[in-house]
């Protein structure tokens, strides 16, 4: 399917400007992963191409829109204690638009909540409806009644939205949305919809323009990047998108997220080994160390292929670190199961750790499988995972002092003096010394605290 490329509604553009008689401000807040974060920098860009300036508190705010998560129930709630924290600042200021958009308005229960218990929200839109945003707020402004349709999928992919970026020097670039991988926790494919890959030729455009523009950090983004190119009229898959991208010249890196394990390949590891420009870090996320855990998550690995997958890795490319998610306690995880998980992750040897306890999601096939497993014991499974976790950062971080880094400085940090930068696979160096912000910097590693380096600037 081809697709859209964005048009600017002009009829929105001059509501706006009379409704408000003035330039109006817009507050953006994103929760929950990159991809929504890059949302959010869209939905902002789409705002700022209609007039909108943009503000850094809501107080200042003349559309405020929370751009919300849907991954686990705490993220929910923090929601919507967020935006029930909007009715006042509502009160105050009649002018003020609210709109709620992004994974949890993809859920009929949280649009007929918000229709029902928070009045002061005038418009919803779904995960994949940035571009039609200004048309809402024109219907919103028009007809002067809340604008809160009920979600639907839709598999279009707009190309050439404006965009507003939060950084000069990292940037994401999305290279497929939604999944079709149904893992049996995961709420994903159903407010993200089936699984669509953006054309080569758009992907690279827009990695131009990043490299172009200075960007030095570019993360190519989607729920399993390992099936790029299914359903494209191109032949292509995602070693070979690494491929071309790594060939555009230039002093940046390329990172990706997430490799699903059922699709990464041998051929993935070479083609890190052999580029110039992709990062040598592997976000590889596992969830359990027990195979009846994963056919239950409907994982479709075994931990001995996995494992099979990172000692390749490990051989070929030497230098490479690892992360990984980890969902604790999923219903049914017994203890022996757990101290599979365990025994994977000191194997491993993971530099970064996400650990989740399992949180039960609405309509997931997980969700209809008894779980009597307490909390409390959760609890202290995860706290175990993160005491292991600790325990190898130390060992690995020990590791590395007395050699010498490149980071991408972040600039000044807390203490007078100290500049933060990253290592390609996000840790945070602290140095001594001035380097500049959004520029790589060497750094000769002389001491770590739990995953924090520090070092001094080499000239
Ligand atoms: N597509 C990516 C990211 C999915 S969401 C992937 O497959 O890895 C990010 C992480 O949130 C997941 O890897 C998983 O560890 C966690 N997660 C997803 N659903 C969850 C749930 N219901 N409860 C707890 N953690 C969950
Ligand atoms: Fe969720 Fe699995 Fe898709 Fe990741 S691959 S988004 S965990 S269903």
């Amino acid at each position: 399917m081809e697709p859209i490329r964005f048009q600017k509604n002009e009829a929105a553009a001059q509501a706006i400007q009379t409704y408000y008689g003035r330039r109006p401000y817009v507050f953006t807040r994103s929760f929950g992963c990159q991809q929504s974060v890059n949302d959010g920098e869209k939905i902002t860009g789409v705002l700022v191409d209609l007039g909108f300036g943009v503000c850094e508190e809501e107080e200042q705010a003349d559309l405020i829109v929370f751009n919300t998560c849907a991954v686990r129930e705490h993220a929910e709630h923090r929601v919507f204690g967020n935006i029930g924290a909007l009715k006042t600042l509502k009160e105050k200021n009649p002018h003020l638009l609210i709109a709620v958009c992004g994974c949890m308005t993809q859920q009929e229960s949280v649009v007929e909540k918000l229709k029902k218990s928070y009045p002061y929200v005038d418009i919803v839109f779904g995960t994949n409806g940035i571009d039609l945003l200004p048309g809402l707020i024109l219907e919103k402004l028009t007809d002067r009644k809340r604008v809160l349709p009920k979600p639907v999928e839709r598999r279009d992919i707009v190309e050439e939205i404006p965009i507003r970026r939060d950084s000069s020097y990292r940037a994401f670039l999305p290279i497929m949305y939604g999944c079709d991988n149904f893992c049996s926790y995961c709420i994903v494919p159903y407010v993200r919809g089936r699984e669509r890959s953006r054309k080569s030729a758009d992907i690279l455009a827009e990695f131009c323009q990043l490299v172009d523009a200075g960007y030095k950090d570019i993360t190519l983004l989607g729920q399993n990047v390992n099936s790029y190119g299914k359903g494209l009229d191109e032949e292509i898959d995602f070693s070979r998108l690494l491929q071309m991208l790594d060939q555009i010249p230039g002093d940046h890196r390329i990172r990706f997220m997430t490799s699903h394990p059922k699709d990464a390949t041998y051929q993935l590891v070479d083609t890190i080994a052999q580029s110039q420009h992709i990062s040598h870090h592997f976000h590889l996320p596992v969830q359990s160390g027990s195979n009846e855990i994963l056919q239950k998550m409907n994982r479709k690995y075994t931990v001995e292929s996995y494992l099979d997958l990172i000692h390749y890795a490990k051989e070929r490319v030497p230098d490479m670190t690892y992360s990984s998610d980890i969902i604790v306690g999923f219903p049914g995880e017994t203890e022996e199961d757990f101290r599979r998980t365990e025994a994977l992750v000191r194997e491993v040897e993971y530099m970064q750790l996400f650990t989740f306890i399992y949180s039960k999601r609405g309509g997931t096939v997980a969700a209809t499988l008894p779980d009597d497993t307490p909390h409390k014991e959760k609890a202290d499974r995860i706290a175990r995972l993160i005491a292991i976790q600790d325990e190898i950062v130390d060992k690995l971080t020990q590791k590395m002092l007395g050699t010498t880094v490149k980071v991408l400085v972040e600039g000044p940090g807390r203490k007078e003096g100290v500049f933060t930068g990253r290592l390609d696979n996000n840790m945070v160096v602290e140095f001594e010394g001035d380097a500049p912000e959004g520029q790589f910097a060497q750094i000769l590693l002389t001491s770590a605290k739990g995953a924090v380096l520090k070092g001094n600037l080499i000239k």
